[in-house]
């Protein structure tokens, strides 16, 4: 396939995780194994529209972290990693849809399956046309970054007052390297605040290999929780989640959270990014063991492979040191908190 057509569909890829827990001892084992069964809110549903999708099937293999185990320099990355995506090593990988109604199909089994309400972020045709098909479901949102979108804040000011733009995110900063804590992103922040519209913002990993073929200025630093520090004692009624949880600045994510107690995360798509094992016990049991799981939030990272959300859910129902309250928090009580919506 093209790489403009394989570079549209991964721009997008922004790649583009609960209650006071009860102690050990409380944490009953049929608990802890029971899958949650309510309704699910997905706060990170990538929207594209048709000339986004691959002519040909992509595939996907998880965990994402394996997909290039290693890379000589020598060679291209991104020939290597193309390579993986049309000839993939895993044994069953996900195949992306070749076309829109494929894509609607496969995403609207996820959703009834699941029950699901989401927030879908894409650029404003995407959103529009995708939350036609699930008019009652689906929660508008925006992929904004500086630069490439160039959305002057009254113009976002009007989406918000006029086209029913309820958050402000996915907000990808990070892949042409402005922080956080840029200036440029003040003004947006304070319309935020003021107009009391929730933030989502990307810290954390993309792509493997990321900046070395598909954005060059691509700053893992900006991963960072800690840059966030100005961020939040400037714009304090401001609502924000971290999108992807600042992994792996797991240590800096637990001392904000600590410190900024309306600083809520979701998970990103970072449950199928790394080995189960290393994110239950390296962040996920972390961030519950700190005592932050009415903060954490459910997101698929959901772009191309629809049923990636099947395996995300079962990622977080899967996880033998969570009671099935604290899953519910994750599914859908802390965001719907977060976002005002009814809730438990
Ligand atoms: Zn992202």
């Amino acid at each position: 396939m093209k790489p403009s057509v394989k570079n549209n569909v991964f721009l997008a890829i922004c790649i583009c995780l609960l209650g006071c827990s009860p102690s050990t001892k409380e944490k009953s084992e049929p608990n802890q194994k029971r899958a949650y069964q309510g309704p699910i809110i997905d706060m990170h549903l990538h929207a594209l529209e048709e000339n986004e999708l691959s002519p040909e099937p992509m595939a996907m293999c998880t965990p994402l972290s394996t997909i290039v185990q290693h890379f000589d320099p020598q060679n291209d990355f991104g020939d290597v990693f193309w390579g993986k995506a049309a000839n993939p090593d895993c044994e069953n990988p996900y195949w992306s849809p070749v076309t829109y109604e494929e894509y609607v199909e496969r995403l609207s089994n996820q959703v009834e399956k699941y029950n699901i309400t989401a927030i879908t972020s894409g650029s404003l045709p995407a959103t529009k046309k995708l939350i036609s098909h699930f008019p009652d479901k689906f929660i508008r949102g925006i992929q904004f970054r500086i630069n490439r979108d160039s959305i002057p804040v009254d113009s976002l000011q009007s989406l918000i007052e006029t086209e029913g733009l309820k958050v402000l995110g996915e907000i990808s900063n990070q892949y042409v390297g402005i922080a956080p804590n840029d200036p440029k992103m003040f003004p947006y922040y304070a319309l935020a605040e003021e107009m009391d519209v929730p933030v989502l913002l990307h810290m954390g990993s993309g792509l493997p290999g990321t900046p070395l073929f598909l954005n060059p200025e691509y700053q893992v630093a900006h991963s960072n929780p800690l840059l966030l520090e100005e961020v939040l004692k400037k714009y304090p009624k401001m609502r924000i989640s971290i999108a992807h949880y600042g992994e792996p600045f797991i240590d800096e994510l637990i001392a904000m959270m600590y410190h900024y107690p309306q600083l809520y995360v979701d998970l990103g798509g970072i449950q199928w990014c790394y080995p189960r094992e290393y994110l239950y016990q390296s962040h996920l049991k972390k961030m519950v063991d700190a005592g932050f799981g009415k903060r954490i939030m459910f997101g698929s990272d959901m772009i191309i492979w629809p049923e990636l959300i099947d395996e995300s859910i079962a990622i977080i129902n899967d996880a033998d040191f969570l009671t099935y309250e604290q899953k519910a928090d994750i599914f859908y009580n802390n965001a719907a908190r977060f976002l005002r919506l009814p809730h438990d």
